[in-house]
């Protein structure tokens, strides 16, 4: 088949322009020459743009001012302003992943035409043909299929072996769940912990896995993760990413989240720190990725992976391959399929990218994989319900507490995430309130990120709170004081929360902000059996030669429960063996 582009259907912005209220001329649109302002929230706080209009057509879209996340929404920002001058409308597709911030252009734009008297809503969109699709064929060495921190460090570690690597990736922008990985990534025996003081090993690293994930893990996976978590830390710092503050999160013994601070000492999300730096290493080590390329099938030959079919917007492609890695996540964004799975999450909401769909359990099936732990899906106890963001689990490791609608603590804050999220379900109207300080606030860029969201609420006293919360003052100050009383006596008498010696802030800073959460669905544990060596295994136990695959689309390293910090490890930890294995194959 040969690749033919059709012409656009309309060519002028000035034949497919409505008309607006203002002056102008000519037959077709006519605007009101200038440049006009508009703005809107969107995912970090306000958005604003700015539109230049000469008499017939929309010159320009600027967006001014935003504080849109670095990897996703920022993905919007630089394309949309270009797509709606190219439609001449706003009425165009939002970037894949970054609903929020595509909605928030769109919905500024349309205040700055308005502001210019323009009908918006006569806009329609300059409307391309139908592209016919070219046949391509690539070859290379190892092709990897899903552009998150799996497949990243994949094809890092791939291409520091001299290999051609090709990431293909199906949404604009690379990072798929990484990007929102908000805690840390948990590591034992590690440089930061020595600096700190804390003592970890190998070994509780290895048991705390195995009893978060009630023993269902396999603990030769787990030993894999724990043993090669210090040097994946020393692995990221080589590739310009500095994880050098510890905290603590649930389910761990000790303090072994590490997470990456700013100039200022302040605590960053760990998924959008690290994608943009793996991004850049990948440039950097020559590995060439694809976006907007979507894999449809693993390519088998004599019972042996060779490469993968995949489309993109204006080719089908076959990639031939020495080996092939799937990182493609899981399928925590499918909710079809967590039902499936787990009906009786029927109506949760999710804190997954809707790309994160499944894609490479499906392809890996038809490859005569084997599956492991599939109906092992995790909720998340903090989630807030209009739109499934995720309050990280490390704000309750350094100090915030829980609070139901009467008022009360009610649990453990840092118990394993199932026991937190059903306590959390038993409580009145099943939701809660996570609660920090301004000391907390201060000291995160993250917890600022939740108040600019408009996820978290201030309030300049208890009394304030406890409006906020719609719950009894009297009882919320009494709900206070005993966790003040709690802290200075270091014993939680009521929960047994065993932390209250190490917890780094203690809610004595007014003023207090808080976000209702309830349980949303997080992570899925199961999927497809690796070997330590991250090669893909079939039905009789037995390796598919020239397969590998590492991160969420894996099954085996989290068992029943996932812990906090675990899931960046995985990826970090398998992903490197997989490329290192990889790139052996491909020899
Ligand atoms: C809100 C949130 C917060 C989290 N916080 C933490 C944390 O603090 N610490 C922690 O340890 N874990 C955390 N996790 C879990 C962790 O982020 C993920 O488990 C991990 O990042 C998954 O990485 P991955 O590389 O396996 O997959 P992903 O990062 O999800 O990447 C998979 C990629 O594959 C692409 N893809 C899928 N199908 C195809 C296809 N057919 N063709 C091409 N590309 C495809 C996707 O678009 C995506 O980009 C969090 C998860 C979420 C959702």
């Amino acid at each position: 088949m040969k690749f033919k582009k059709l012409a656009a259907l309309a060519v002028s912005a000035m034949l497919i322009a409505g008309c607006s209220t203002g002056g102008g001329t000519g037959d077709g649109a006519t605007f009101k020459a200038g440049t006009y302002e508009g703005s809107a929230a969107g995912f970090g706080g306000d958005l604003k743009v700015e539109v230049v209009l000469s008499d017939e057509a929309i010159d320009s879209v600027t967006v001014t001012e935003n504080s849109e996340t670095e990897g996703i929404g920022s993905k919007a920002v630089e394309t949309l302003p270009q797509a709606i001058v190219d439609a001449q409308s706003v009425d165009v597709d939002s970037v894949s992943g970054a609903t929020v911030s595509s909605e928030a252009i769109k919905a500024a734009v349309t205040m700055a035409l308005e502001a210019a008297g323009v009908d918006v809503a006569s806009l329609k969109p300059v409307v391309s043909g139908p592209v016919e699709k070219e046949d391509k064929t690539m070859d290379v060495d190892v092709v990897i299929v899903g552009a998150g921190g799996a497949g990243m460090s994949a094809a890092i570690t791939a291409a520091e072996e001299g290999k051609k690597v090709l990431l293909i990736e199906k949404a604009p922008m690379v990072g798929g769940n990484t990007s929102r990985a908000t805690g840390g990534m948990n590591a034992a025996e590690t440089k930061y912990q020595k600096e700190a003081g804390i003592e970890d090993s190998v070994d509780l690293f290895v048991e705390d896995t195995m009893t978060g994930g009630h023993n269902l893990n396999n603990e030769e996976l787990v030993r894999t993760l724990a043993e090669n978590s210090a040097s994946a830390i020393d692995w990221l710092d080589s590739i310009g990413a500095h994880l050098n503050d510890v905290g603590k999160a649930g389910g761990a013994s000790v303090s072994r989240s590490h997470r990456p601070l700013d100039e200022n000492g302040k605590i960053l999300s760990v998924g959008s720190y690290l994608v943009p730096i793996m991004e850049k290493a990948c440039a950097d080590k020559g590995v060439e990725i694809m976006l907007e390329t979507e894999a449809t099938e693993i390519i088998m030959k004599d019972g042996q992976a060779v490469g993968v079919k995949a489309e993109s917007k204006t080719a089908n492609l076959t990639v031939n391959a020495k080996s092939v890695i799937i990182t493609t996540g899981g399928f925590g964004g499918n909710l079809d399929m967590v039902v499936e799975y787990k009906p009786e999450l029927k109506g949760y909401v999710t804190t997954n990218a809707p790309t994160i769909t499944g894609d490479g359990i499906k392809m890996l099936e038809a490859a005569g994989a084997d599956f492991v732990d599939m109906d092992q899906i995790q909720i998340h106890p903090t989630v807030v319900q209009s739109n499934g963001a995720l309050i990280t689990e490390s704000l309750r490791g350094d100090g915030a507490i829980l609070i139901n609608n009467e008022g009360k603590r009610f649990t453990n804050e840092i118990l394993t995430r199932d026991v937190v999220s059903a306590n959390v379900i038993a409580q009145p109207g099943s939701t809660a309130w996570l609660i920090v300080d301004d000391a907390m606030y201060q000291d995160s860029t993250v917890i600022q990120g939740y108040v600019n969201k408009g996820y978290m609420t201030k309030a300049d006293t208890i009394e304030d709170l406890a409006k906020v919360m719609n719950v009894d003052a009297a009882v919320l100050q009494e709900t206070m004081d005993a966790w003040a009383a709690d802290i200075a006596a270091q014993t939680d008498a009521e929960f047994g929360r065993d932390d209250l010696a190490e917890v780094k802030y203690h809610l004595d800073t007014a003023p207090y902000y808080a976000v209702m959460i309830a349980p949303g669905i997080h992570h899925t544990m199961g999927g497809v059996k690796i070997d330590t060596s991250a090669e893909v295994l079939d039905k009789d136990g037995n390796v598919i030669p020239g397969l590998f695959a590492a991160g969420e689309v894996t099954g085996g390293v989290h068992g029943g429960n996932r812990l906090g910090g675990n899931a960046v490890a995985d990826i970090v930890v398998f992903g490197r063996i997989a490329g290192a294995n990889a790139a052996a194959y491909a020899k």
